[in-house]
């Protein structure tokens, strides 16, 4: 089984779970920017982020033979502290990048004017930049933040084929689909979306722009959850072509809009320096 974890935070997760994942089958990874937890207190403290989730962590992702892409952007609840706002005037530098895919997660996490505008100004970004978007729905009032969501997708101009909405469930998923856009499930461990559950969704919705992700961070999450997914559609009666497609064809083919996803070398992998392109083994601690 060949998987691609279309959204998962690395950043917040140990080399165990690298190693885990290379050896059920998770071949590369895209890492959206997001809230850390702690609350950034200027835009500088994003500009190292933002460095890390192109330099260094792909360079520990090689390690493991996982290949490593980012989305960036200013997440939707920072949006609405004054001292992060700064942070769009760096996005453009980010989007220029070739291991960006995609401009995301943005989108609602309150509904605030400010998530607005943050929300509006970036939609505009991955539309100048002619890249995808990521864009995150609210964990609370799902059915109204989805429908604005997807007012505000559509008022935007960009192609829905261009946009994935993710953290679906069975009351959202039907409102995303009719849009047009991708539609993406992050499964957790004991809330929200289930690998059985998402089986059930893709039963009666079919695997086309579906996207599985485990959007697995510094919360309770579990990196493996893809491949949970993989297993239970098998176990279900889906073929190997269609776990195919849902854990990899079809997230390649999304970010794959970008013009920048290189999947080529995949297997022979090399850990290679970010500063200096040299193949190096770990050293230190
Ligand atoms: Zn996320």
């Amino acid at each position: 089984m060949r998987i691609f974890d279309p959204h998962i935070h690395m950043t917040s997760r140990t080399t165990d779970d690298y190693e885990r994942m290379a050896a059920a089958g998770v071949r590369a990874v895209v890492e959206p920017a997001f809230w850390l937890g702690q609350p950034r207190t200027s835009a500088a403290s994003f500009t190292d982020y933002f460095d890390s989730l192109i330099g260094w962590e792909p360079f520990r992702a090689g390690q493991f033979g996982v290949r490593h892409f980012a989305t960036i952007a200013l997440n939707p609840k920072e949006a609405n502290d004054p001292r992060c706002r700064p942070v769009l005037d760096l996005l453009p530098r980010y989007l220029d990048k070739d291991a960006v895919v995609a401009v995301g997660e943005i989108g609602y996490d309150s509904m605030t004017p400010e998530e607005d505008e943050a929300f509006a100004a970036q939609l505009a970004l991955a539309v100048a930049y002619d890249l995808p978007a990521l864009v995150h729905t609210p964990h609370r009032d799902k059915a109204r933040g989805c429908e604005r969501t997807l007012a505000v997708v559509a008022e935007s101009g960009i192609d829905a084929g261009r946009v994935v909405v993710d953290h679906l469930n069975e009351v959202t998923v039907k409102l995303v689909r009719d849009s047009g856009c991708w539609l993406g499930f992050s499964i957790y461990p004991d809330t929200k979306m289930t690998p059985q559950r998402m089986v059930e969704l893709l039963r009666e919705y079919g695997t086309e722009r579906m996207l599985v992700n485990s959007a697995a961070d510094w919360g309770r999450s579990d990196p493996l959850l893809t491949r949970a997914t993989g297993e239970a559609m098998l176990a279900a009666g889906f073929s190997d072509d269609d776990v195919d497609k849902v854990l990899w064809r079809n997230p390649v083919e999304f970010y794959g809009q970008s013009g920048r996803l290189d999947l080529s070398d995949l297997d022979t992998a090399a850990a290679v320096d970010p500063q200096t392109g040299n193949s190096i083994l770990r050293g230190g601690s």
